[in-house]
């Protein structure tokens, strides 16, 4: 776990490299395999009580198309662009909620947990529906032949409104 104590962080800033294991960063995701360390490079320099967080995060990774379910390859390089503010103060045993309005995370008792930054960035990163290319065909509905590779012998499925009107004329 990457943790950085804002009390050492010099006036200059503080440059880090650092690569994180996938597993340890707990980072799962439906349709998605971290083949590499996630690596991390980010600028810190305080700003007053924030702290602010420039960067990139990039890691290759492995999506499984939405469409033919064949893995393909793929990186995801991520700017990093954020700050980490101390937690507002509240009464004893309350919890202060995520900030809403922005990008901002809270660091706590002078410690900054980078694995928080690494987690939410990557995982909002990950594309809802990835496809293996814009016009992949995926697979056949009846039989699953993978369509990119070239067509199946099923029949092609039933006009839905051919249905509705073979029903209609049934009905007389
Ligand atoms: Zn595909
Ligand atoms: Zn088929």
């Amino acid at each position: 776990m990457a943790e950085v104590k804002v009390s050492e962080i010099p006036d200059e800033g503080l440059s880090l490299s650092v690569k994180e294991d996938p597993a340890a960063l707990d980072l799962a995701a439906t349709g998605v395999r971290f083949l590499e360390p996630v690596a991390v490079d980010v600028f810190l320099v305080k700003a007053d009580k924030a702290v602010m967080a420039t960067g990139r995060i990039a890691v290759p990774v492995a999506f499984e198309c939405v469409r033919c379910l064949r893995e393909f390859p793929a990186s995801l390089d991520i700017p990093i662009s954020t700050q980490f503010v101390p937690p507002p103060e509240l009464p004893l045993g309350e919890h202060p909620m995520p900030p809403d309005e922005a990008e901002d995370y809270y660091y706590r008792d002078d410690g900054i947990v980078l694995d928080d930054l690494v987690r939410q960035e990557v995982l909002l990163a990950v594309p809802f529906n990835p496809q293996c290319r814009d016009d992949c065909r995926g697979l056949c509905a009846q039989c699953g032949q993978d369509l990119n590779r070239g067509a199946c012998a099923c029949a092609p499925p039933p006009d839905p409104r051919w249905t509705v009107l073979r029903q209609h004329l049934k009905g007389k």
